[in-house]
């Protein structure tokens, strides 16, 4: 499995991966991203992973990988780069493409930037797991292939969707990697090996 590895939490997401029982590598260049059989696009700033992509020349393998149904797993800024429509991007920011969802940018910012909160994720067993929020986007309308694996359950953001899963493509507004609750590693681990 491979990590996007030119901005963002990079190290937490190998961690995460190789203790959901992968092998696992940062792809910075085309030849890394021909290695892999999976890859994670981490939280960041996806502004500036978008503009590192199409300087490393990124960009046209990932979307042709994508294309071929390359598994991806894309948390926060990564959700945004999956997203085939943003709101509120910034001048011409351009994603990767392939989730048939629309997604808002810092969507929850003018309540509040970042929060926590416990949600259930659709698929994923072993009961409600804590969600880290930072900045994060969320999906404001989803395609008819889309499937809806989790909602902000309280709260001013209420129903919102946070997590979605379109065949190999898995994208979350939140961070995973962060409370060492490895659920969303392991499942997409499980069906990248199983696809
Ligand atoms: N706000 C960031 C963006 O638009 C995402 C934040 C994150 O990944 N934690 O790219």
């Amino acid at each position: 499995m491979g990590v996007l590895a030119v901005q963002g939490d990079v190290r937490e997401h190998l961690r995460a991966l190789e203790e959901s029982g992968a092998r696992a590598i940062g792809v910075r260049r085309p030849d890394e991203l021909a290695q892999v059989d999976g890859l994670v696009l981490p939280g960041g700033e996806s502004t500036t992973i978008d503009k590192l992509l199409r300087a490393f020349e990124l960009q046209a393998p990932l979307r042709e990988r994508i294309a071929e149904g390359l598994p991806v797993y894309g948390s926060c800024a990564g959700m945004i780069l999956l997203a085939d429509r943003v709101l509120d991007a910034t001048g011409d920011q351009q994603t990767l493409g392939g989730l048939d969802v629309t997604v808002r940018r810092n969507a929850f910012g003018r309540q509040v930037d970042s929060f926590e909160t416990e949600l259930f994720v659709h698929g994923v067993d072993g009961g409600a797991m804590h969600a880290v929020f930072i900045r994060a986007p969320w999906v404001e309308a989803v395609g008819p292939e889309v499937e809806v694996l989790a909602t902000v359950p309280e709260g001013p953001a209420a129903g919102r969707v946070v997590a979605v899963q379109q065949g190999p493509l898995l994208a979350t507004s939140f961070h995973p990697e962060v409370t060492g609750d490895h659920r969303i590693h392991r499942h997409f681990v499980t069906q990248t090996l199983r696809g």
